[in-house]
């Protein structure tokens, strides 16, 4: 904030997500900058965007790029997915759609259980990976990732969270992401881990827009 009475008006910055939780955890990481974070929809833009990419680098960056070119704001995009090192990285970039389009957490917990069914313990290890796009109004791109290490458990463990979280097992906690509080997987989630990384390139840009 510069000199009294100057009080700088918010940017806005879209992220590219229809997913409430991800909007509120991006809206809370960004909260002491000049940002305000504004969904798709809030921004008029209502096209479907089809990730088929073959990283989630390049999905995320097909989703900021459409948001980009139809607003020219600053825009956010992430892709995410489970990589699990028995099953070849399976599912990764299609980790929503792996028990098909219309199936449930539930429906991609119980085939990816049993998948693995017979498989030992420290055979399943497995990553959380999170790429996240950001495009700047001048169109600069940075594109970042972040990860997390755990093992699947054999069976479904906790309440919280979403998607794989009951069976994703982070030893160094001894609980699944769905035993964690959100606070806590925030600070280890790849989600979490890439969102601070954008910070970095925001904060630059802040800096700038404050002087
Ligand atoms: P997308 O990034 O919204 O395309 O999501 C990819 C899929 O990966 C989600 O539908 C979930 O199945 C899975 N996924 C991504 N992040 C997480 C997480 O933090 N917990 C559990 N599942 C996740």
């Amino acid at each position: 904030m510069g000199e009294k009475g100057q009080v700088p008006e918010k940017k806005r910055i879209i992220a590219a997500t229809g997913n409430r939780g991800k909007l509120e955890e991006i809206a809370r990481l960004l909260s002491g900058l000049p940002y305000e974070v504004i969904s798709m929809a809030e921004a008029g833009f209502a096209g479907d965007i089809a990730e088929n990419g073959s990283t989630f680098e390049e999905n995320a960056l097909i989703k900021a790029r459409a948001v980009w070119e139809a607003t020219g704001d600053t825009v956010m995009a992430d892709d995410s997915g489970l990589e699990v090192d028995h099953l070849g990285g399976a599912p990764g970039v299609l980790s929503a759609r792996y028990a098909g389009e219309s199936a449930t957490d539930g429906d991609r917990v119980r085939k990816l259980l049993n998948e693995l069914s017979g498989v030992p313990a420290d055979k399943r290890s497995a990553r959380f990976v999170c790429a996240i796009a950001l495009i700047l109004p001048d169109g600069r791109e940075t594109v970042v990732r972040g990860t997390c290490e755990g093992y699947i458990a054999g069976e479904p463990a906790g309440k919280s969270g979403f998607g794989y979280d009951p069976v994703f097992y982070v030893p160094e906690f001894g609980m699944t992401f769905a035993q964690m509080g959100e606070e806590l997987k925030n600070s280890i989630s790849h989600r979490g881990n890439a969102l601070r990384k954008v910070l970095d390139v925001l904060k630059d840009e802040a800096g700038e827009f404050c002087r």
